[in-house]
């Protein structure tokens, strides 16, 4: 997107997801994660004005900055998890969050389940190394079926998986397996696409989309 104004590069990211959904023969609901991660409330503002409803954040502690009196301004407001999660931080992100799209171990299970409360039970995503990456979050493919295994034994309420295919290669073949791996394991819930190739990621199953810089310009 090349232009100055919110509105308008929230309107282009909208038409495209909806270009997508009409490729694909799609007519169910796809998110929009709008993802303010280095943003201030001045760059949030007008996009919740022009209708985004659900935020992303990778850090805990900078969430904890802003959001709270933002979302005193706006009730309706959901936020996104879609950063690694320290499990020392478990409690303090299910405080804050409706969504972690970053369960990635063992003992973040064992974190998370402790932390829940009945009325905060934020959904969760599986993150997996789709790409199996040395330096990349997310757990291996091969470990997935045994994480599955231990969030549902912990009852952690589990939507689906998430992941991040490697840099500057072709995306969709990632996004095609990570699908194939949610029905797999029956999940329906898809964290995949970012700006610059979420149009793919739709026609190819996602759920949720987590956009940032088409939405807010380069991050500095
Ligand atoms: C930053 C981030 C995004 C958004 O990236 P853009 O390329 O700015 O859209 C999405 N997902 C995760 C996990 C991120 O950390």
């Amino acid at each position: 997107m090349t232009t100055d104004d919110p509105a308008a590069r929230l309107a282009g990211v909208l038409a495209e997801i909806e270009r997508a959904k009409k490729l694909a023969g799609r007519t169910d609901l796809i998110e929009l994660i709008a993802v303010s991660k280095t943003h201030g409330a001045e760059a949030i503002e007008p996009l919740i004005a022009g209708g985004c409803r659900v935020f992303g954040e990778n850090r805990v502690q900078e969430a904890q900055g802003k959001w709270p009196a933002l979302r005193e301004k706006h009730p309706a407001l959901r936020l996104a998890l879609i950063g690694q999660l320290q499990s020392n931080k478990a409690a303090d992100a299910v405080a804050l969050f409706d969504q972690i799209h970053s369960l990635d171990r063992l003992s973040l299970v064992t974190a998370l389940a402790r932390a829940m409360e009945p009325g905060k039970r934020p959904d969760c995503f599986v993150q997996v190394n789709i790409g199996d990456e040395p330096q990349k979050g997310g757990c291996a493919v091969a470990d997935l079926s045994a994480l599955l295994a231990a969030v549902r034994a912990a009852d952690l309420p589990l939507v689906g998986l998430m992941a991040i295919p490697p840099a500057a290669v072709e995306p969709a073949p990632y996004f095609a397996l990570l699908s194939k791996l949610a029905h797999d394991h029956g999940l329906t819930g898809l964290s995949m696409g970012m700006s610059s190739d979420y149009p793919t990621a739709v026609t190819l199953g996602a759920t949720h989309v987590r956009v940032g810089s088409a939405l807010f310009g380069a991050r500095a």
